[in-house]
């Protein structure tokens, strides 16, 4: 097998597993192992494109920091994900510091990830439903794909692509 170079970062929380949405439509991410629910096509799309590109998710789990969750179940949670979907590593910041490199906006997972696996990030793709998504993978010199979700937040940044499903990936990454 050739060996890999480059990488699909996904985030987790509305891109690969459904969210809660608040009243005033904010995603808000899952707390209990009872509600995960993975998004449609997300096995088959990564299915496909496992065969190229290394699989990863970067997650930011600020709720820890901020004491509305514990650490214990979004290990939980990120591990039966990893397992379903056959994701070859989980990356999750769990810091509430806007600055802290590792957390998105900042592209320090990706990065981290880059220097594990020798990753051509100019190859390498960011998928997420979120500005800081699009922002992290711009950082970091990848391509950037934004799920569109109709959230009521502002979606300040103009990404390379977006699309209305997981699917649509196979439209715009070729394997
Ligand atoms: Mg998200």
């Amino acid at each position: 097998m050739v060996k890999k170079n480059k990488a699909i970062f996904f985030d987790r929380d509305g891109t690969l597993i459904k969210t809660f949405v608040s009243k005033k439509n904010i995603p808000i991410a899952i707390k209990n192992i009872k509600d995960l629910r993975f998004e449609n096509y997300a096995n088959l799309v990564i299915n496909k494109l496992r065969h190229k590109y290394y699989i990863f998710i970067i997650t930011n789990q600020p709720d820890v920091s901020r004491g509305k969750n514990t650490k214990k179940n979004v290990v939980l949670i990120n591990s039966v994900i990893k397992t379903k979907l056959k994701i070859d590593k989980i990356f999750t910041s769990y810091s509430d510091n806007e600055k802290n490199f590792m957390r998105k906006p900042n592209p320090g997972m990706i990065y981290k990830a880059k220097k594990i696996y020798d990753l051509n990030l100019k190859k390498s793709y960011v998928v997420g439903d979120r500005c800081k998504d699009i922002l992290a993978g711009k950082k970091s010199m990848c391509k950037t794909i934004l799920i569109n979700k109709k959230y009521n937040s502002k979606i300040n940044i103009i990404p390379d692509f977006k699309i209305n499903n997981l699917k649509d990936l196979l439209l715009i990454i070729k394997v």
